[in-house]
């Protein structure tokens, strides 16, 4: 999958795309990362790529004409069903299952905003998909875009050394929280291990680890014990 992203700190970025599962899966041809400075398509001497906002207000809003310009020419290098996404606090919530809805397309293009965020004229002119991490604010959006390309490349298959272990993950499969899990050693601080698990009963333990995931879902997130749509 060809991944790109459009900063306007691309050090930030290409410091987490090199790291771990993200560097391994471009080591194993899986990922294959590109970062574009926004900055780079700016007009004039001063490269300027924010302005105050219309109607007057606090900080500075991105101009459409770099970000535009910017995501144009990185869709050039893409295959037509790549997906174009705009990382807002406004976007829909990304979740599991939008992680593996989009490890399966050819390539991601992710645009992270800063200052107050974008001129509404980016999302008229790129109709992209919009997506937050949380209802929260950060200050720019490379966090949650290398959250969203960690959660889909984690999926790609042949890049987890264990790809059970990402089935087995909370929110996969049935959606529910996955259920606690030991280590070495047996006795940490007079805390044992549930004798379950040592006793080598495959089945017994597969039954004991689908009641715990149900249970600590009940208790931590009743939502999604509630059937899901569609
Ligand atoms: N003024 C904007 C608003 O109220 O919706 C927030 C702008 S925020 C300070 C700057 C940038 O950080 C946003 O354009 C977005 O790219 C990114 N960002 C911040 N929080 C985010 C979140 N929860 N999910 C996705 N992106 C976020």
């Amino acid at each position: 999958m060809k991944i790109s992203i459009l900063t306007l700190f691309p050090d930030m970025v290409r410091a987490v795309l090199g790291t771990s599962i993200l560097g391994i899966a471009a080591e194993k041809g899986k990922a294959e990362y590109e970062v574009t400075d926004i900055r780079d398509f700016a007009a004039g001497r001063h490269r300027q790529v924010d302005d105050r906002p219309f109607g007057g207000g606090p900080g500075m809003v991105l101009m459409p004409g770099p970000v535009v310009e910017a995501v144009e020419h990185v869709r050039r290098g893409h295959e037509p069903h790549a997906v174009t996404v705009l990382l807002t606090p406004q976007g829909r919530p990304f979740d599991q299952a939008a992680a593996g809805d989009l490890a399966a397309k050819p390539g991601l293009i992710l645009i992270c905003g800063r200052y107050e965020g974008f001129d509404e004229r980016v999302r008229e002119t790129l109709n992209p998909l919009e997506l937050s991490i949380g209802d929260f604010v950060l200050s720019g959006g490379e966090l949650p875009a290398l959250s969203v390309v960690e959660a889909c490349v984690r999926l790609i298959p042949g890049v987890l050394g264990h790809p059970e272990s990402a089935r087995e993950d909370s929110f996969q499969g049935e959606g529910l929280l996955e259920g606690p899990q030991y280590t070495r050693p047996r006795v940490f601080r007079g805390l044992g291990v549930p004798d379950i698990l040592l006793s080598g009963d495959h089945e017994a333990i597969a039954s004991w680890r689908r009641e715990q995931a149900q249970s600590r879902t009940r208790e931590r997130r009743e939502d999604l014990m509630e059937p899901r749509a569609g």
